[in-house]
């Protein structure tokens, strides 16, 4: 009887017509053991929570035993069944269409392979744990592959995964990108960038090492003997995508060359570095081992991407690259965020967590209105946490010891960590129950206690709206010179209560024409009614809208002019000053 552990696959990648996006897989399956085997496409890309449906961008697949074809046919949308009798051994092959610039997506042309795993590789069903060696043959003309799974010894761009969670989680990029290398945390960190770019590499060397160091200090140990950073720099590129022991960076080619699009760039790393412990390790229960043909539902992003928003600031902190100043203006931005958000009343962080396959990766013109980022709040919720922890032990602890005890906890246990056991950890580290923090931020969509929160650290937030009563209409506009339309209404602002609809192409405003911009109502107060000649549906109408008060905070903080020792201790922890 043939079992599971004999049985071997192994890819061969090449690219034939990369100008037209395509790259060939061969897949070979050997030690079959029943008449018929079932490959699947995964469905989405772990760390980016959507249906993505990868099978759609699949062609030409076909199955053979030696010369012989054998009979395969779709049974899923995602599933191709092989009828290989009494073979053992099938070599299938299908081409992939990749034509979709994203961190999570593939993509291919002349002047390079992008291949991110899962909408590439097939595997054989409720076959996961199986190893795999994938060889790479690239295009005439390129000579580099910079991937972090694992090389084989004397076979020149051959590598093998132990499993499908490590084939899944290693993307691959071909082609004749720049590498340079630096040492951090005793770990060896290749860095290979595609697109060019005005970087120093010297400079980047020095400062990512930086934020390798933050980043393990707060674990105490870097899990990795070798870490991959995929850069891809376009004219105007960005975001990220995590993994095990890799993560590939969007970038802007030209960005690095002005402080903010340095800082920017080091922020990104720090984000997507700090994911290795932070969702890859310390994780959602839900999030691993993964179900590649489902959605993965779990409650914790707003620890999983919120927390890590939250300590990418910390890191460029205590790295040195931004200032106290700095990383308090980028909380409060945080902060006036989540309030300015109408949804934020509507939806809590740990269902925005749940529904992103449906909600924060599928808005739409009202996602605002009925939905809150679980990046944004959450990054708040790691900033009251973190404060509350603390405050409650006057500045011995923080959020960094709960973090680093989760880690442990799960790698100990080899399991993700369930919304319960996160909280009993924290409250352990605090000395305090958090029920109430829980019921309020988490669970609830209670108002931000930002003046509380920041006294604890002696630090007076003020909203400078206050008591001003700006007049505000609650819309925003987006078009062609004299043609913009309504692009979002705000909830219970004055363009919703008097019924200013998304897709309204907007003339004039009172008597102010609308050209370019949203006419900023200067003569104008609270209750005063205004005219807004709009076109819907081709039908030119007149709306009468009653101006209501801007609700928007604009937070500004200053230190208290005294400070007592326990606020001391708290911003000590906090900032280190
Ligand atoms: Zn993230």
């Amino acid at each position: 009887m043939a079992t599971k552990a004999q049985v071997k696959i192994d890819y061969e990648l090449s690219f034939t017509e990369p100008q037209a996006h395509y790259v060939d897989v061969q897949m070979n399956i050997a030690g079959l053991s029943k008449p018929y085997v079932d490959v699947k496409m995964p469905v989405w890309a772990p760390g980016s929570y959507l249906v993505r449906e990868f099978s759609k961008n699949v062609e030409g697949f076909t199955a053979k035993a030696g010369n012989k074809q054998l009979k395969a046919e779709k049974v899923k949308k995602n599933t191709w069944r092989i009828y290989n009798g009494t073979e053992k051994s099938v070599r299938i092959n299908y081409s992939v269409y990749a034509f979709e610039v994203s961190v999570r997506t593939a993509f291919i042309d002349a002047s390079h392979a992008f291949l991110s795993p899962t909408g590439i590789f097939m595997y054989p069903d409720n076959q996961l744990a199986l190893g795999s060696t994938v060889k790479v043959i690239p295009y005439k003309g390129w000579s580099k592959v910079s991937t972090a799974l694992e090389p084989v010894a004397g076979k020149q761009f051959t590598y093998t995964a132990k499993d499908f969670d490590i084939l899944f989680d290693s993307p691959i990029e071909v082609g004749n990108q720049d590498v340079f290398e630096f040492m951090a945390a005793g770990v060896k960190h290749e860095v290979a960038m595609y697109g060019g770019g005005k970087y120093d590499p010297a400079r980047l060397k020095a400062d990512m090492a930086k934020v390798v160091d933050q980043a393990t200090a707060i674990y105490g140990e870097n899990p990795n003997q070798r870490y991959t950073f995929i850069v891809h720099n376009f004219a105007r590129g960005g975001g990220g995508l995590e993994h095990l022991n890799s993560t590939v960076l969007g970038a802007s080619r030209d960005g690095y060359a002005t402080e903010e699009g340095y800082k920017d760039f080091l922020s990104l790393v720090a984000h997507e570095y700090h994911h290795l412990w932070n969702v890859k390790r310390l994780r959602p229960v839900a999030l691993g081992p993964f179900d590649y043909e489902n959605e993965n539902y779990t409650t914790n992003l707003w620890i999983a991407e919120g927390f890590t928003a939250y300590y990418e600031n910390k890191f460029m902190l205590r790295a040195g690259f931004e200032s106290p100043d700095e990383f308090a203006g980028k909380l409060l931005f945080a902060v006036s965020g989540v309030i300015n958000t109408p949804g934020a009343k509507v939806q809590s962080a740990a269902e925005a967590s749940f529904d992103a396959w449906i909600k924060y990766y599928r808005p739409n013109e009202n996602s605002n209105n009925t939905s809150v980022s679980y990046y944004n709040k959450g990054e708040v919720v790691g900033l009251l946490l973190d404060l509350e922890i603390s405050h409650a032990t006057k500045g011995t602890k923080s959020l960094d010891d709960v973090m680093k005890a989760m880690y442990l906890q799960c790698k100990s246990t080899r399991k993700g960590y369930t919304d319960a056991e996160f909280k009993t950890m924290a409250e352990k580290i605090s000395g305090i129950s958090l029920s109430d923090f829980w019921s309020k931020y988490v669970n609830g969509v209670h108002p931000i206690e930002y003046a509380k929160y920041f006294g604890y650290a002696g630090i007076k937030v003020e909203d400078g709206n206050a008591g001003k009563n700006i007049p505000y209409l609650g819309i925003a506009l987006r078009g062609p010179e004299g043609h913009m339309s309504i692009t979002a209404v705000s909830r219970n602002s004055a363009a919703w209560v008097d019924g200013l609809n998304v897709g309204d192409e907007v003339f004039s405003i009172g008597a102010e024409l609308v050209i370019d911009k949203l006419p900023e109502l200067q003569d104008k107060k609270v209750g005063d009614v205004v005219t807004v000649k709009i076109k819907r549906d081709f039908i030119e109408q007149e709306i009468k809208v009653t101006l209501k008060a801007n609700p928007n905070v604009s937070l500004v903080p200053s230190m208290e002019a005294s400070i007592s020792a326990d606020q001391r201790q708290v911003l000590k922890k906090w900032m280190g000053i």
